[in-house]
């Protein structure tokens, strides 16, 4: 069988942040609106820095307003709740994102739920769950709209098709799945007490795997043809001793089985920031009045 097709999360985070920068700046001409996104960071996790510093630049490259509030690890709660307050009523913020995993001493939950769920941008507050469940206009959380787009990329409609999603998080394999059946997919979701779950997984048209396993997900797992979007970003020790990326699928096997594919890096990732300067403009037209489209 030839190799998989690649689908390249690079290229359509591309295509997705210039629809969004010719809507900014569309935005900016029809009704003097240029959308801002605050990025609140505590504490100096290494990974979480970077992440956020790459937000910033990609905001700002769209034509958005980009705000970073940097707090110290040992903040209080009550602090970071004070700044959301704020955010929550500055007329030139759209779009407020907490960097999880918040310090011990802080409730994560607490910080999200405070934020207003119309500058929810992450679409981790309970009112945009629910929307999303019972299918109103609402904000999603950015890496399952990424994972979707990734899949219509490679397959055009989705209508009919069985997805297997692996995982069943708040932030990935729950929503993943509620927009998979949006999409008319009959949605089947698997987790840690699945039982068999390589004969789950080999039933899927589609397979999304967001388990935080390094190559878990083999090639005997996977139905032949079927359109694999790798979700797990795991770090471990390559060959040649140094620390490599890999994802929950064990791309080496799935490649030769799959019909098309998601690498890691560049697939998902790159999506994710994509999805959320895409969540941030429809959060500031929302906001003004105007429809989100
Ligand atoms: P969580 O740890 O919150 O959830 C993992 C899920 O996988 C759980 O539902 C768990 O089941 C299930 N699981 C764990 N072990 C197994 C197993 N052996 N068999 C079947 N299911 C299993 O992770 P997230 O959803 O937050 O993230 C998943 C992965 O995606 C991680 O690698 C993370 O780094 C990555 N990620 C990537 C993003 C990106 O931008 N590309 C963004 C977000 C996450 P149970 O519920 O039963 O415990």
């Amino acid at each position: 069988m030839e190799n998989a097709q690649i689908i390249d999360g690079k290229a359509l985070a591309v295509e997705v942040r210039a629809q969004v920068a010719q809507r900014v700046a569309a935005l900016l001409k029809s009704h003097g609106i240029t959308p801002g996104l605050a990025v609140v960071l505590v504490g100096e996790d290494p990974a979480s820095s970077v992440y956020v510093r790459n937000k910033g630049k990609q905001t700002v490259a769209v034509g958005m307003a980009s705000f970073e509030h940097k707090l110290s690890a040992d903040t209080s709660q009550s602090d970071v709740l004070k700044l959301v307050k704020k955010l929550n009523a500055d007329p030139t913020v759209h779009g407020i994102l907490v960097q999880l995993p918040l310090p011990a001493q802080i409730d994560d939950d607490a910080v999200i739920q405070a934020i207003d769920p119309a500058k929810d941008v992450d679409g981790f507050h309970a009112i945009n769950a629910g929307r999303l469940m019972i299918g109103q206009p609402a904000l999603v959380p950015c890496t399952p709209v990424g994972c979707v787009l990734l899949a219509k990329k490679a397959l055009g409609d989705l209508s009919g098709a069985h997805a297997v999603v692996v995982g069943r998080s708040n932030i990935v394999g729950k929503p993943v799945g509620q927009l998979l059946l949006q999409e008319n997919c009959t949605v089947t979701t698997c987790h840690s007490r699945t039982r068999d779950l390589p004969s789950v997984t080999a039933s899927g048209d589609i397979l999304i795997a967001a388990v935080g396993r390094p190559e878990m997900v083999k090639g005997d797992w996977i139905k032949p043809g079927a359109c694999v979007i790798d979700v797990g970003i795991n770090r471990i020790k390559g060959e040649n001793g140094k620390s490599k990326l890999v994802g929950d699928v064990d791309f080496a096997e799935a490649v030769k089985v799959a019909g098309s594919i998601t690498p890691v890096p560049g697939g998902v990732g790159p999506m994710t920031i994509a999805c959320l300067l895409r969540n941030t403009l429809s959060a500031a037209r929302a906001i003004e009045g105007l429809d989100p489209e």
